[in-house]
């Protein structure tokens, strides 16, 4: 193929949309996209996402190739969340690889998947937004921890291990005897 490059255009308001009418579909025909764009939504679950409006670092090469458009490159953003041990705030980063094809209409690849299974080139342009979402959402470590060794929280009282004193403890009641300490209080409260 031969690498040539061409300027992708990127129409007023839309920051995930990129206009590649000027690569003319010749194959090989590529551009590096640097751009900070913001979170439309929060990105992801209330465990772990992006916030809506935090800034996502996008560094794509944006290629065409026979099919349609190929975008590959870097996607990076903080996270919030909460730990799932502990329910207390986590931060952290998300940096993710991005390969996603955007088929051309009438393309083979256009022609043979479906519409869920595939993002298409329309009117020239490829809108990305759809496609970092997906990709957050499938990369997003489900399982927060706000540090490796988090203790998680105290069975007996819901409260965050890490903050209660070292041997933090509950009496346990052995469940047959938790039944009878009800009947005693019955007794003794309730003599109607
Ligand atoms: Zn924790
Ligand atoms: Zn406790």
């Amino acid at each position: 193929m031969n690498e040539s490059s061409a300027p992708v255009r990127q129409p007023a308001g839309k920051p995930y949309v990129l206009d590649v009418r000027a690569f003319g579909r010749r194959p090989g025909t590529s551009t590096q996209v640097h751009r900070t764009v913001a979170a439309p939504e929060r990105i992801g679950v209330d465990l772990v996402g992006i916030d809506a409006g935090e800034e996502i670092d996008l560094d794509l090469k944006v290629q065409a190739v026979s099919e349609g458009i190929l975008v590959t490159g870097t996607v990076s953003a903080d996270t919030t969340g909460q730990c799932a041990r502990c329910l207390g705030d986590v931060s952290g980063a998300l940096n993710l690889f991005l390969t996603e094809l955007f088929a051309y209409p009438d393309s083979e690849t256009d022609k043979t998947t479906d519409d869920d299974e595939m993002y298409r080139v329309e009117d020239d342009m490829i809108d990305l937004e759809q496609a970092i979402i997906d990709a957050v959402g499938m990369e997003l470590d489900l399982d927060p921890v706000c540090s490796e060794n988090c203790p998680g929280l105290c069975q007996g009282c819901g409260e965050r291990l890490a903050d209660l004193e070292p041997g933090h403890k509950h009496e346990v009641i052995d469940p047959r005897w938790a039944g009878l300490a009800k009947f005693a209080s019955a007794d003794g409260e309730d003599t109607k």
